[in-house]
């Protein structure tokens, strides 16, 4: 069995800005179900926003809350809002390469339903950029220790209180990992769907093991759909075409070379035209024409997006490129409040696996970046100050309790049946919660 002061299940953004917020003085682990590399922040393209200036905070507000559907809760936002300078002026601290002009100012871009340009970027791998800077300084601390390919199956909770996670390990083995302290950072749901940007093995795990222990979900049927990937019948993650493209002005085309649709509207608006302009010609994707971007600033602000599309015998910078949209984003998830705590106690959930109310049920391009690193911050700030109270309530509900013998239990030998359940979980209630609103 292995112990810790706290656990935290993932590696991308959201779980390493929480562990580097915490004091060095505290054991931290971090378990991660495949290579540490391997999740959506590193896949970030477009960018990440901030509050340029006060004048900017209206419109920054009023933006997410209209993408929103004024379903956000107003708390959320403004935190969100208000704290963004601090965390980004934390990236850059950490290493942190954000784009800049000739003078050496930060650079804005813009993107889909954003009134100003206030999206930092790292040319169109912001993610890599600002998750792989993350990763090393976390690699650094000593309190840190990374265990790759291991995969989180279960909590183990007494009386609505966490005592850690049961998990299984690179070889195959299931074991419990004490904590005082969990933290849910395991990211979105796109593997549960055919068509997606996400990587296949983020499944909603912490989701389905919150229904199984009673803890409560929020918003579980607000999924996101982008309208940009670029089409393809091969199974696997669909290669997101970024926002930002249509920001610097690529423009959607029917099968005519015809525009359909306003480019700049919130991603859902934009995705149901697709979808209607496809069924429409009874076709199985439509074009994004990039050449209106010109070469340039093609190759400068989107060179791997570039890359991948000539891999797949597409020129940008000449000819259209077929797209469809996909599932993205999940802002639904474990119910939390403004410091990231579930509803059970010792158990916090950071990332896009949370669900504050900030995306309402639509996310504004790049609010998801600074989401996650504000709320991670947060979490990472109330578990030290509460951590004693933690402490001391995890040894009082854990007194008695047999951690190997939890982790050996018979439900968890047939792993594929887990998954299925898992899976059925998740989906089941997406459903339950869409039929409820209708
Ligand atoms: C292609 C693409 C482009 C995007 N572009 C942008 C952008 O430009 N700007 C923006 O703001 N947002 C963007 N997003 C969204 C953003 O990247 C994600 O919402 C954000 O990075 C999520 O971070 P996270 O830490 O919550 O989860 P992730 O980075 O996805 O990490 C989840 C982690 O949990 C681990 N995990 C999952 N299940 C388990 C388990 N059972 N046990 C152990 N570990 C587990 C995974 O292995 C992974 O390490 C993009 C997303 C995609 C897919």
């Amino acid at each position: 069995m292995l112990t810790s002061d706290v656990v935290i299940v993932g590696s991308g953004v959201s779980a390493l800005n929480c562990a580097l917020n915490l004091p060095r003085w505290m054991n931290v682990l971090i378990v991660t179900k495949d290579a540490a590399e391997k999740n959506d922040s590193f896949l970030a393209q477009g960018g990440i926003c901030v509050l340029r200036d006060e004048n900017d905070y209206d419109s920054f507000y009023e933006d997410t809350m209209r993408a929103g559907h004024y379903k956000n809760n107003p708390e959320s936002v403004d935190i969100m809002i208000t704290h963004s300078r601090e965390v980004i002026n934390d990236l850059i601290a950490w290493g942190v390469d954000f784009e800049k002009d000739e003078e050496g100012n930060l650079e804005y871009t813009r993107e889909g339903a954003h009134s100003n340009k206030r999206i930092l970027f790292h040319a169109d791998i912001t993610g890599k950029e600002i998750t792989s800077t993350l990763l090393e300084r976390a690699r650094e601390c000593d309190n840190i220790k990374i265990i790759e390919h291991f995969t989180m199956i279960d909590i183990i909770a007494r009386d609505n209180v966490c005592l850690g996670i049961i998990g299984v390990d690179k070889n195959g083995k299931t074991e419990a990992i004490k904590a005082n302290c969990t933290v849910f950072a395991t990211g979105g749901i796109g593997g549960l769907y055919k068509d997606s940007t996400n990587y296949r093995h983020l499944t909603g795990d912490a989701q389905a093991i919150c229904i199984e222990h009673g803890i409560e979900l929020l918003d579980m049927d607000y999924v996101q759909i982008h309208p940009t990937a670029f089409y393809s019948r091969e199974y696997g993650r669909r290669f997101l075409i970024s926002e930002s493209c249509r920001g610097e002005g690529a423009l959607l085309k029917n099968s005519k070379m015809e525009r359909f649709v306003e480019e700049l509207l919130p991603r859902d608006v934009v995705a149901n035209a697709i979808f209607a302009e496809m069924e429409k010609e009874g076709s199985e994707h439509v074009w994004l024409d990039l050449t209106p971007i010109g070469k340039e600033e093609i190759m400068s602000h989107f060179p791997n997006i570039y890359e991948k599309c000539l891999e797949h015998g597409y020129d940008i910078t000449r000819e259209p490129i077929p797209i469809t949209p996909a599932q993205h984003y999940f802002m639904g998830g474990v119910k939390v409040d403004m410091n990231s705590k579930t509803t059970m106690d010792n158990l916090y959930a950071v990332g896009e696996t949370a669900c504050n109310g900030v995306h309402g049920a639509n996310r504004l391009a790049s609010n998801s970046l600074l989401e996650a690193i504000v709320f991670a911050k947060r979490a990472a700030k109330e578990i030290t100050a509460k951590f004693d109270y933690y402490e001391k309530n995890a040894e009082e509900k854990g007194t008695g309790v047999d951690f190997e013998k939890e982790a050996g239990k018979e439900k968890y030998n047939d792993l594929e049946a887990l998954k299925e359940k898992y899976k059925k979980l998740v989906l089941d209630e997406i459903e339950k919660e869409r039929k409820n609103r209708e």
